[in-house]
């Protein structure tokens, strides 16, 4: 299967260039993206595609590339499903994406992956979710998926998700904790059965002969506290790759904000290898901008850097113009847009910092603090624009053509800076 590095995916160095105090855990390559260890945290993706539509499933799974995913998954849930992931990961090959796609299984996967064993040699990734591979055959079933990874030389994430914990393993803790003189609360006992759901299963796992670096865990809940919760337990019980995500998160805002709480928390306290942002889209929405919250998150925290990040102010009655929103948003969507081409021809671009400010409050100030950076006259002032560039005054902007002159500036300094011809001047 072709496959791409973390640090061939970004055009960047593969280390973690946050310097977080990262939890030191295995490392697990899938597809040729390590997670885990001190590698950069890795953005993940889901497609919603049904995925027996090899096409559409391509399709979106490029789009999430794309947007910068480095690992894609899609539902393998019927025998339809499984018997479209060869053709649709010819699909992807064909357009030239490389991203590890992933299968995720509930209730049928030890058959699926046994009926359908092409699939299961493409695939990056199984995921299987403990609460979901049958409760008469529990341990069968999962180490039957279990052994086809061994032999495929694949990895697995056991993904314990809240809303199918195994019942058994719940059961059994809830009636041993109402034994106790003084019992806990259930959401304590939940947590607990979360973190040993997972880890009983990697135990089993690695008893099954797959080997301890090819194991990585999830333990989703959809409510932020329970998420920090169940992670920081998780954290101390095993130095296993964590993967991260509030299950559920939601539609728009409340998904975006909410994920962001808990990853932010978690992250801080160096617990998560690789994140997803489990957000329901609007309908017509785009799958992408799960990704993007992801990628967001991450590099507002100064753990990886994706994009290069415009400053703008809020606004306020100082100027009642609307126009340096404005320019702050074209200049954010001309970004995004060359990035893909900037990324191979300009490395380290993502990097770059630009401020689009609104008065001479703090406009040139924030200005000076960016790579390159404007200050917009506010209500009152001289219409005149001063442009900063690497903390300095470098010239004044005005008239009509404003914007078009500062995206032309962002052009050379960007040419200047990270070219072919500044490699050199570059620091190793
Ligand atoms: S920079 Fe000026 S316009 Fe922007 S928020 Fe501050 S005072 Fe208001």
């Amino acid at each position: 299967m072709a496959s791409r590095g973390v640090a061939s995916v970004l055009g960047g160095p593969n280390v973690d260039s946050g310097g977080s105090p990262r939890r030191q855990t295995a490392t697990v390559d899938v597809g040729g993206v390590p997670v885990g260890g001190r590698h950069p945290i890795v953005v993940q993706s889901m497609t919603n595609t049904d995925t027996a539509d090899a096409d559409a499933t391509a399709l979106q799974v490029a789009r999430l590339a794309h947007a910068g995913s480095e690992l894609v998954r899609v539902t393998v849930n019927t025998d339809a499903a499984a018997a479209a992931v060869p053709d649709m990961i010819r699909k992807l090959r064909d357009l030239g994406v490389g991203v590890p796609v992933i299968g995720d299984f509930h209730y049928n996967g030890h058959q699926l992956l046994v009926e359908f064993p092409e699939t299961a040699r493409l695939l990056a990734k199984y995921r299987i979710n403990p609460g979901n591979v049958g409760s008469k055959h529990h341990d069968e079933n999962f180490q039957t998926i279990v052994r086809v990874a061994i032999d495929n030389g694949k990895p697995v994430r056991i993904g314990v998700n809240w809303g199918s914990l195994d019942q058994q393993l719940l059961t059994s803790l809830m009636d041993a904790n109402a034994r106790l003189a003084a019992p806990r609360d259930s959401r304590d006992v939940m947590i607990e059965a979360m973190v040993e759901s997972a880890t009983r299963s990697a135990a089993l796992a690695e008893a099954t002969g797959l080997p301890h670096d090819r194991i990585i865990l999830s333990a989703k809940v959809s409510r932020v506290r329970d998420l920090v919760d169940v992670y920081r337990i998780l954290a101390t019980r095993t130095d296993l790759p964590l993967h991260l995500g509030l299950t559920e998160a939601g539609l728009g805002m409340k998904g975006i904000v909410a994920s962001t709480a808990g990853l932010a928390i978690l992250l801080g306290e160096g617990i998560g290898d690789t994140i997803r942002v489990s957000l329901t889209p609007a309908p017509g929405g785009e799958r992408e901008e799960e990704v993007r919250v992801a990628q967001q998150v991450l590099q507002s925290m100064g753990l990886r850097s994706f994009l290069p990040q415009v400053s703008a102010c809020p606004g306020c009655g100082r100027t009642t113009s609307t126009f340096f929103q404005e320019m702050a948003e074209r200049i954010q969507g001309y970004l995004r847009e060359q990035m893909p081409e900037w990324r191979a021809v300009y490395p380290g671009v993502e990097e770059l910092t630009v401020a689009v400010m609104g008065c001479v409050v703090n406009g040139p100030g924030e200005s000076k603090h960016a790579d390159i950076g404007i200050s917009l006259p506010g209500t009152f002032e001289a219409p005149v624009a001063p442009v900063f560039v690497d903390g300095k005054l470098d010239r004044t902007l005005r008239g009509d053509g404003l914007v078009d002159e500062f995206i032309g500036l962002l052009e050379g300094y960007v040419e200047r800076r990270y070219g072919p011809a500044s490699a050199g001047a570059r620091p190793a």
